[in-house]
């Protein structure tokens, strides 16, 4: 098993980095942070259990040449109020049936939501109000593993993760083993627009953090078998 493992591993994958630009987005764009959510219908924008509207934190269009979701539309929402690191609940050895909807102890639902959608062609009439609206560029780069199979630690769609510490894998309710997508830098701000309330356990009142501001693996379920099927693994 391991040495099937290491080499899978050990593959150069097809990955982009993700660079945050520094000119404010006026309209919307496919690749944010921030910004237009584009969803497909009828989505709405997610709700914390708490009655929050979610944060929109990013989006981008995955690259057509990355397997499993290329040409798919990632979203990242994450309550202000509520920050805290994910918490894989299990049952018989996958995570519960409708995860990204379960109860997340002491929550009674995650306080997150990624979805990746296949027809989001039309943006959102609003604004995200708190998170800086900002262009997002995806950029190849050549991810190389090192001997443990552990790609860069950057923002990056595609290739290796830079695990913190041991690998997770987890199955989906499905039954199909989730697949890793997407990763976000630990301690990553995300610049706030002043005057917006202030997100709990933040370090500053001008930035948001995803997770407590942990390292971020978004895996997802290869089968779809719902645009919420994702699960975002947390290290540091
Ligand atoms: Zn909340
Ligand atoms: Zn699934």
């Amino acid at each position: 098993m391991f040495a099937h493992d290491t080499r899978r591993m050990r593959t150069v994958l097809p990955a982009y980095e993700v660079e945050v630009g520094t000119e404010p987005l006026i309209r919307p764009a496919r690749n944010s942070v921030g910004g237009w959510p584009f969803l497909d219908q009828p989505q709405d924008w997610p709700e914390c259990f708490c009655g929050e509207r979610m944060a929109l934190f990013f989006q981008f269009d995955i690259p057509r040449d990355l397997e499993h979701f290329g040409g798919h539309h990632l979203l990242v929402f994450h309550c202000r109020a509520h920050n805290d690191a994910s918490d894989p609940q299990l049952a018989d050895g996958r995570l519960v049936p409708k995860y990204w909807d379960a109860p997340q102890p002491p929550y009674p639902a995650p306080f997150w939501r990624v979805l990746i959608q296949s027809h989001a062609s039309l943006p959102a009439p609003e604004a995200e109000p708190s998170v800086c609206a900002l262009p997002l560029t995806l950029r190849p780069f050549v991810d190389t593993p090192d001997e443990e199979g552990v790609g860069a630690q950057t923002f990056k769609v595609g290739g290796s993760p830079s695990w913190a510490q041991d690998p997770e894998e987890y199955t989906c309710a499905c039954g199909a083993d989730l697949v890793y997508v997407c990763q976000v830098p630990e301690g990553m701000d995300f610049a706030v627009h002043p005057g917006q309330p202030e997100q709990s356990y933040s370090v500053r009142a001008d930035t948001y953090w995803l997770f407590l501001g942990n390292e971020v693996y978004l895996l997802a379920c290869p089968d779809r078998c719902d645009p919420a099927a994702v699960w975002p693994v947390n290290q540091h």
